[in-house]
């Protein structure tokens, strides 16, 4: 190579000894380049030289060994780099961008690897749980006591029922999907009602029913169910999930409590009493009157709404005093029903703390009649006065009244011969009136003795023919008296009280011609049943008879007959023949025909006793 050509390289050019590696010589682009830095034969690195402007260049130095004229010299050839040494640098900057955002990448990649591991696992996890669960809501609709259900409110049948409660109600599962077939006849309106209910269900709302279930064999049980939505279409809920409770149990024991109640309550309002329950200061909790018709004024709230402020004071210190002493109170109070004033009697017992239990009684007629009870027994010892001193006064009066009748009948025995008509006639008349007041006597004292229980019964063995004539010849009465007595009578007897019986013959004989006229006739009949040991007078007469009105209370003292008015008595006969009857233990019986006559039919006993 020649020298010279080094300034004709197109490049900065140096050579230098292959020996020293000393410059021998630089071409112009060199020193433009570089100037004369000091190189090294072998150096090939990369020069950045800084030639005293401000600009870098980059330079890279190639070396090649050359001979000139025999001798060996380094030719070395500098190329401007600058320009890829930035391309290198921004292909490393992009390398370099490149790795960290592979390094980016890759943990992006890492984490959503994790991510998505994490995930995996979570899957897997809810995987093992949901088929837990599954497992677990199978067994535990298999062992449920419930009926589990899906009904379709549009189709109107069941779309799931399980299997166990139909099995348990007797069915085959396939068979049941509508409420007819399980559901009660009496209990289908009930449940149809319910499920059109059902169709306004909030998503999160309950609705509850109870019916019967009837099962396979024809039995029923009782359920109770709560029904929630399970799918709503347009707004509307179509299909309902439901579980079924058997509640047969507790409906068959509230069946019986409320029977027990109902019978309870029947008790209760059996008895005639008001049954109350009050609290201390006399507001009514419960008040529980007998049947109708009653005589208690209800209690709406408080016990004030019946009784007057003395009263209710009364009866709220017996409360307290009940609840203090825990033993029974009983008061009487006063109470105002419909105008009239009542007793009540009340009874209190305690039943807690602060509650009584009442059972008010109204004792008004209890009351009425312990007062009755006391004017009457008052009236008894009054009329018991009067019957002794009546006594007395009869028995006063009969003996003078006996001396009359002697002194008059002997007057007319004695003196007849120089007595005048008038005379005798008059003392007639004192014997005739003697004899009605005597007779008038001994009926009052016969009554009176009856009023006082004490007709006593003496019986002694009798002729009863002789017996009735001697009664009949008694009588101060100038009529002539028909008797008919049997045959074969003669002899008959009978065993009777002389005293009672001729009471009872005396005052019909005598009722007998009093209400007959003096022309007509008076028949005694007397028959003798000894089979019976009974023995019967009739006596009859043609006289004005009763009239059918008054024929029942002919026998009640002091009573007459309302065609009687004309003739002279007191009422007091009839009464007298009952009373002597009644003690005699016999009987008698009136026919009668106004203005025809009348017949009195006695039956007496005439045993020995
Ligand atoms: P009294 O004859 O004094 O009125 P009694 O007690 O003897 O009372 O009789 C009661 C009533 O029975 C009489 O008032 C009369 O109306 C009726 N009576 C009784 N006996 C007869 C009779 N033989 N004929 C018609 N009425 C009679």
């Amino acid at each position: 190579m020649n020298l010279e050509l080094l300034d004709q390289l197109p490049t900065p050019a140096c050579l230098l000894d292959a020996d020293t590696a000393e410059y021998v010589q630089v071409n112009q682009l060199w020193q433009e380049a570089i100037g004369y830095p000091h190189l090294s034969a072998g150096s090939q690195a990369e020069l950045e030289i800084t030639n005293g402007s401000a600009h870098k260049k980059c330079l890279a130095l190639a070396r090649n060994l050359v001979r000139i004229a025999n001798k060996h010299y380094w030719l070395v050839t500098a190329y401007d780099v600058s320009k890829y040494q930035q391309q290198i640098r921004e292909q490393q900057q992009e390398k370099q961008q490149i790795e960290e955002q592979l390094v980016e990448c890759s943990t992006t990649l890492q984490i959503v690897n994790e991510l998505l591991k994490d995930r995996a696992d979570a899957q897997y996890k809810i995987m093992q749980r949901l088929r837990r669960n599954r497992q677990f809501l199978q067994r535990f609709i298999a062992s449920s006591p419930c009926i589990l259900y899906i009904y379709d409110l549009e189709r109107q049948e069941y779309v799931y029922i399980n299997q166990d409660s139909l099995t348990r109600l007797g069915y085959d599962s396939l068979k049941v999907t509508s409420i007819d077939k399980l559901v009660h006849p009496e209990d289908i309106v009930v449940l149809t009602k319910h499920y059109a209910k059902c169709r306004q269900l909030k998503p999160n709302d309950t609705l509850v029913v109870e019916y019967r279930l009837v099962k396979a064999d024809k039995t029923f049980r009782w359920y109770r169910s709560y029904d929630a939505v399970f799918e709503v279409f347009n707004q509307q809920v179509v299909q309902i999930v439901g579980v079924a409770i058997d509640i047969t149990e507790q409906k068959l024991a509230e069946i019986t409590l409320a029977y027990s109640e109902q019978k309870n309550r029947a008790i209760l309002r059996a008895i005639p009493d008001l049954i109350l329950r009050l609290r201390a200061d006399g507001t009514c909790i419960e008040c529980l009157p007998p049947s109708p018709p009653h005589n208690f004024r209800i209690i709406q709230n408080h016990l004030r709404e019946v009784l007057e402020p003395e009263e209710l004071q009364k009866h709220l210190q017996a409360i307290a005093r009940a609840l203090q002493e825990k033993k029974l109170q009983v008061c009487e109070q006063k109470v105002i029903k419909q105008g009239r004033v009542c007793e009540e009697e009340v009874y209190i017992v305690a039943v807690s703390e602060h509650e009584v239990l009442e059972i008010v009684r109204d004792i008004s007629d209890r009351q009425a009649a312990i007062r009755t009870k006391m004017e009457l027994a008052k009236q008894k010892e009054i009329t018991e006065l009067q019957r002794r001193f009546f006594a007395m006064l009869s028995h006063e009066f009969r003996t003078p009244l006996a001396t009359i009748l002697a002194s008059a009948q002997l007057l007319q025995v004695s003196h007849q011969h120089w007595l005048d008509e008038k005379a005798i006639r008059n003392l007639k008349r004192i014997e005739l009136c003697v004899v009605d007041a005597l007779e008038l006597l001994e009926n009052m004292m016969t009554i009176n003795r009856a009023d006082a229980g004490g007709l006593q019964v003496k019986k002694s063995v009798y002729n009863l023919r002789s017996f009735t004539d001697e009664v009949i010849d008694a009588l101060a009465s100038d009529r002539q008296i028909v008797t008919n007595y049997p045959i074969t009578f003669d002899d008959y007897e009978g065993w009777i009280d002389p005293f009672l019986m001729r009471r009872v013959l005396v005052n019909l004989l005598n009722n007998a011609l009093k209400y007959s006229a003096p022309e007509t006739v008076v028949t005694v009949n007397l028959l003798v049943s000894y089979k019976q040991d009974q023995a019967i007078w009739q006596i009859t007469d043609q006289g004005i008879g009763i009239a059918p009105e008054d024929v029942d209370h002919i026998f009640t003292l002091g009573w007459r007959g309302q065609n009687a008015a004309q003739v002279r008595g007191s009422g007091l006969g009839l009464a007298v023949v009952q009373a002597c009857l009644t003690a005699m233990g016999g009987t008698i019986a009136v026919n009668s025909k106004l203005g025809v006559g009348t017949t009195f039919t006695v039956v007496v006993p005439i045993a020995e006793c």
